[in-house]
Formats: structure tokens, sequence, C-alpha cells
């Protein structure tokens, strides 16, 4: 086999001795051979010391991404086949998954596969290949996902941007099993989603949030409930279900509006509790105040504002702004669960954004709970940067 190695520059191999799994361009001084795109690569520190072995990536600024730290794992189809199984174990002794039927089966860097997500619901298995290394094994990943997890159907959702930053093309559609022809119906807690995995976001629905859903159970009984950034109703139909008295859902998306009605069709709730309001969610929030609407209940769970640092300014804004509209719909007493899946905006920086914008407000606000992705996206200590989602939830006094 061609050699094919990634010597680093003098001093710049700190991080993968603290097991962090990507090579960044910069800390590379030269490598032997010509590895093809996703081919395999030994990473060595300047004086020839082995330290890891990942996934070669000609376009990205994430030039290697670690496959292992063992100079005697080989990377083949056996180590994915190790590897998924791991995962899938750790997934089936998750007692906090017990109340659903659907999860993340394997979460990327966190689990050890770097640009795989793989979630199930129910029978389906819906797939993203995201960088080049997983790419380049995109068979044998396939062959050991219809192995280990014996899908009904098996579908890819590789269409995200950051394939292009891998110099990848989108890539969707049907792989093999029963081909989906509508929705799966999931469930979750006593709650039924219908979740449209050909078209829907990400891989379908929010897996991540489950766990912060479940709080509605306990907040929304009898209360007035306001969904904003709502998607397919996640949040508010968890709610209705759990006695609240009525759910008004924001969305900029009309068709993820009329999914969040069918799915409180599906879960029986009185139509007469339900109020949709299509649009921009600055400005919705602006017209609920102005009309003087009230909630004792608030999500905020926007899409991700800051993709890049040069976004931070303006993404810290717009988390700012919705808050203090939200604060202006809620008495005293309320409750305001605020959300950012920007992973560049720090817990530290999101609760300072969030007490700015009580600070402007004039209003005192307490965390009560730090939120975060439920337990199928777990978060490998040696890798803070999967730690993508954070939320507060907060009392407003
Ligand atoms: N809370 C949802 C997920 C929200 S995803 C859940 O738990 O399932 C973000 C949603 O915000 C998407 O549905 C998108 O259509 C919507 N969105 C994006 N920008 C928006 C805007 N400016 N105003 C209102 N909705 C917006």
């Amino acid at each position: 086999m061609a050699d094919l190695t990634v010597f680093l520059r003098r001093g710049r191999e700190a991080s993968l001795l603290r097991r962090h799994p990507w090579v960044f361009t910069g800390a590379i001084d030269r490598v032997t051979g010509e590895p093809a795109r996703g081919e395999t690569v030994e990473v060595r520190a300047a004086d020839g010391r082995w330290l890891a072995r990942g996934a070669w990536s000609p376009a990205s600024q994430i030039r290697v991404r670690i496959w292992t730290f063992d100079e005697d794992e080989a990377v083949d189809r056996d180590f994915l086949l190790r590897r998924v199984q791991f995962a899938v174990g750790h997934r089936q002794a998750d007692p906090w998954l017990a109340e659903t039927d659907s999860w993340r089966v394997v979460n990327s860097e966190s689990d050890g596969l770097p640009g795989v997500i793989v979630d199930r619901y129910v029978d389906t298995v819906v797939f993203q290949l995201l960088s080049a290394g997983a790419e380049y094994w995109r068979d044998a990943i396939i062959e050991v996902l219809e192995g280990v997890l014996r899908p009904r159907t098996l579908h890819e959702r590789s269409d995200t941007d950051v394939r292009r930053k891998e110099g990848l093309q989108p890539r969707r559609g049907h792989v093999s099993g029963t081909p989906l022809e509508g929705p799966v119906l999931m469930r979750e807690g006593e709650v039924r989603y219908a979740v449209d995995c050909i078209a829907g976001h990400k891989t379908g629905f929010y897996l991540d949030q489950r766990a912060n859903r479940a709080i509605m159970d306990r907040l929304a009984g009898g209360g007035r409930v306001l969904n904003a950034f709502s998607y397919t109703g996640g949040f508010g139909v968890r709610a209705l279900t759990a006695g609240a008295a009525s759910v008004t859902h924001i969305d900029s998306s009309a068709d993820a509006l009329e999914r969040a009605r069918e799915n409180s069709q599906l879960n029986g709730h009185d139509p007469a509790r339900i109020e949709l309001l299509c649009g921009n969610a600055f400005e919705q929030l602006r017209a609920l105040s102005r009309a003087d609407r009230r909630f004792d209940v608030v999500i905020l769970d926007p899409p991700r504002f800051v993709s890049s640092t040069a976004q931070l300014r303006r993404g810290a804004r717009g988390y700012k702004d919705i808050n203090l509209q939200a604060l202006a719909l809620l008495p005293r007493g309320g409750w305001l669960a605020t959300f950012s899946c920007s992973g560049l905006v720090e817990p530290r920086l999101f609760q300072k954004i969030v007490a700015d914008a009580a600070l402007d407000a004039g209003r005192v606000l307490d965390i009560v709970h730090w939120l975060h992705a439920d337990g199928d996206h777990p978060v490998r200590a040696s890798f803070p940067e999967g730690q993508y989602l954070k939320g507060l939830l907060c009392r407003v006094g």
C-alpha cells in the first residue's frame, strides 16, 4: 500500500494528543504520497511519532478527520461495524430513550465516526454522510447499517450545505428496502408525530429536542403556549397533549405549519385550541405584543443564526431581539424556554445575550434549568464542538 502520511508542524500535535479529532490545514507541514479524497492517511508529529489515522479531506479547512487514535486499529469495514455496534448498544441501554421509538443512532464525531449521522424513525433509518471520509466509505457504511439495524427502509439525506465545504455534491434518496411513500409515524411519550424523512429538515425531525419537549408535560397544563419557530409543531403538540389551553405556532413556512396542524389532528387535539401564524417571527412577535397578547409559556427555537465567526455580531442581535420580544408577551411567573443551535454561540455567550434582553426589557429573569440536546446526541468530552444546542428555561419575574 502506498505510504500516505501527513506530517504536522512542530508543536502542532497537542490537540491530537488530547484526542480532538480534527487536523486543520494550518497544522500540516507536508504530505507524503497523494491521498485521494476520503482516503485513509497516517498522521505523524514533526519528529515522526505516530498520532492517529484519519480521512483526507482536500477541499476542507479541516483537512483530516480522525477515525482512530489506536495504531493497531485498521480502518475498514470491520472498524465501521464495531463503531456502529458500539453506538447502537449505547442507545439500547439508555433508560431515557424508553419513551420513544425514534432516536439518533450515530452522532458523528461524538460516536467516533466523523461525518456520519444516522437516525432511526421506528423501522426507517435515515443517514447523512457529511465528510469526505464518510463518503469514501459509503458502500461499507450502508452494508453495516443494513446488517446491524435491519431497517424496513434505508434512506439517504446527505443534502446539507456542509457537504459543499468537503467538495461533495448533495445526495438524497431511497437506498434499500421498501421505498418511503408517506410520513413515518413515530411516538414520543404519549405523543405521536408524523415525520417527513423525504423532504423534512435534517433527517425529518428535531430528535435533539426530545428531553426539552418533555418539559412541556410539567409546564403547559392549562396555559397559553407560544411556540415560535415551530417547524412541524414539536413543542406545541406535546404541550397540547399535556393539557395546554391553547397553542400558537409561528413559522415562516406554511408547509411546516400545515404539518403542525396535522400532527395535532393525529393526537386528537381540538382544532379550536390551535392558532397558526405564518410569517417572519421577528415581526409576528411584535404584532402579538401590539395586540396586547399574553402567554404563560413562550418557546423560542430559531434556526442557526450564526454559521461563521463573521456572523456572530449579527446573530447575537437576532437572538437578543427575539428574546426581548418574547419577554413583552410574558406576565410575571411566565416561562421562557429559549434556545440557540449555533455552535459558535457558546453557553456563556448565550446566557449573556438573554441577560441583556432581560435588562433592556426591565425584567428579572431566573434560569431554572440549563437545557441541551438529549442523550442520543452525546458530546464526546474531547470534542466540545459537538455541543451545538443550548437552551435556558427561565422564570420571568
Ligand atoms: N422547534 C422546532 C424546530 C425549529 S427549526 C422543533 O422542535 O421541531 C426552525 C424553524 O424556524 C423552521 O421550521 C423554519 O421554517 C423556521 N424559520 C426560520 N426563519 C424564520 C423566521 N425568520 N421566522 C419564522 N420562522 C422561521
